[in-house]
């Protein structure tokens, strides 16, 4: 079923007034199957799923690309009807941001290094507009991916200092079956350059292979991705690291099911991001050699 399209909050309060608990998923729109996994399982533990799609400008610094970030509401009513969504909730910059709009929230610590040292203010864009959308829907459980691995980490610290009465629900990377992480901003690179991307994928293999063989020293650990990223000059790292659950690089890995790859880096003009644990259970064997 093709799910209702809301605008303005006041929609949405009469949408959501009956019985039932309540899911979200929040996204800037251009649906895949990462999103359509948040959805399923959203679909899975609650009566009625809402997805917002909102290209949130404040989570976007002054050089990126908030101009020509994708869109496409046909698509992403198709993706996430197909996926279980009720409600569609999609509202105008100025219905989230009215004149006169003072408010700003910010998560400190946790939305430092890595990313949020990369991209100044993005975090505070990020919890700004969480907490809005939490506040409008009001939904029992809201849905992120572990795709972007530090935001999930700012949202729950936020929901957490702010007494927020919802259940974050941490969902799983979904990759192509080549490896690489499931993102809208895979649509700026051709099929081509998309096979190229899956060396940030090979590097965080890299990075695990290299733990799983014993090593611990947290520098010797993101040398091994690194080596990995400098075999196609078209990457420009950002950054790769391995942090603790606070997003703290140490000096050595500890043996915590929270420690976390990640890497950002530019290729074809486009930034991309990705992670995984350190330790996996299952590491990636697809694919050429790391
Ligand atoms: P975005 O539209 O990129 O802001 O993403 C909306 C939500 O979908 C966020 O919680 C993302 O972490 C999540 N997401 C994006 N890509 C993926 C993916 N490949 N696998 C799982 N979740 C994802």
């Amino acid at each position: 079923m093709t799910p209702r399209v809301l605008t303005t909050t006041e929609e949405v309060r009469e949408a959501l007034a009956g019985p039932g608990r309540v899911g979200l998923v929040p996204t800037m729109g251009y649906l895949h199957d990462g999103h359509a996994a948040l959805i399923r399982q959203a679909r899975a533990a609650c009566d009625v799923v809402v997805v917002s799609v909102f290209v949130n400008p404040r989570q976007f610094g002054v050089n990126e690309d908030l101009g020509r970030y994708p869109r496409d509401l046909d698509r992403d009513l198709a993706v996430a009807g197909a996926a279980g969504a009720d409600l569609l909730f999609h509202p105008e910059v100025t219905t989230m941001y009215p004149d006169g709009y003072a408010t700003t929230v910010t998560v400190s610590g946790v939305s430092g290094p890595p990313e949020g040292h990369a991209r100044p203010g993005h975090f505070d864009g990020v919890s700004t507009v969480v907490l809005k959308l939490l506040n409008i829907v009001q939904p029992e459980r809201a849905y992120f991916g572990e795709k972007d691995w530090q935001q999930l980490a700012v949202v729950r610290r936020m929901v957490r200092d702010l007494n927020v009465p919802v259940r974050v629900v941490g969902v799983p990377t979904v990759r192509a079956a080549s490896g690489l992480a499931l993102s809208s901003r895979n649509s700026y690179l051709t099929p081509e350059q998309q096979e190229r991307a899956v060396v940030l994928s090979r590097a965080l293999w890299a990075v695990q292979e290299a733990a799983a063989a014993g090593e611990r020293d947290t520098a010797r650990l993101v040398q091994a991705g690194l080596e990995v990223l400098a075999r196609d000059p078209e990457v420009r790292p950002d950054y790769l690291t391995v942090v603790d659950s606070d997003m703290r690089e140490r000096e050595r890995v500890e043996n915590d099911p929270m420690t976390r790859v990640l890497v950002a880096a530019r290729m074809f003009g486009v930034r991309l991001i990705d992670n995984v644990p350190l330790w996996a259970e299952e590491r990636w064997t697809g694919g050429e050699d790391a």
